[in-house]
């Protein structure tokens, strides 16, 4: 786990930047979202903002994905930059999230940034709700159709329904 202690940082320095490659062990992907099998590099620039930080990011790698129509399972590059604007709130006050507050991200603890939590929750938001493997993916039906054509397979009646009813 890397936690970046912001306040001793900033005790030193006017600025932080540093470069991390994160496993994916270290990440915990939710699995039902995706597979990520290869390390994640993440580059982090941070400066402070009054009492809050302005926190840049820069993540390089790709997860891979079960495409929503075919099932197949397909590599989505997930690299991005991003800036984000790291807050602290204590957990019992009520915050009213306007919607330019998107980008704002909330530390647990004042001044402690967990750098893997971050990065985390960057990647699921990048990841859509229907994945596809390409824009124009046909289809799970439409792809059992074109292997049964191939193949020669023997005419079977429920493919020609089914080729009517895609064809329209
Ligand atoms: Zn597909």
């Amino acid at each position: 786990m890397t936690v970046l202690n912001l306040k001793e940082i900033f005790e030193r320095a006017d600025s932080f930047e540093s470069r991390y490659l994160i496993g994916p062990e270290s990440l915990s992907f939710p699995a039902d979202l995706g597979d990520l099998k290869e390390p994640v590099e993440v580059y982090v620039r941070i400066v402070k903002d009054n009492k809050d930080y302005r926190v840049f990011l820069n993540i390089v790698g790709s997860v891979e994905l079960e495409c929503s129509r075919c099932l197949e399972v397909f590599s989505k590059d997930i690299s991005q930059e991003k800036e984000k604007h790291l807050s602290y709130y204590p957990r019992e006050e009520h915050v009213a999230l306007a919607p330019e507050d998107l980008e704002v991200s909330f530390m647990e603890e004042p001044d402690l940034l967990n750098l893997e939590d971050l990065v985390r929750e960057e990647i699921i938001l990048s990841i859509p709700m229907k994945p596809l493997c390409s824009p124009d993916c046909t289809g799970l039906h439409h792809q059992a159709l074109l292997f049964e054509e191939e193949k020669g397979a023997p005419h079977d009646p429920r493919f020609a329904i089914l080729r009517n009813l895609l064809a329209r």
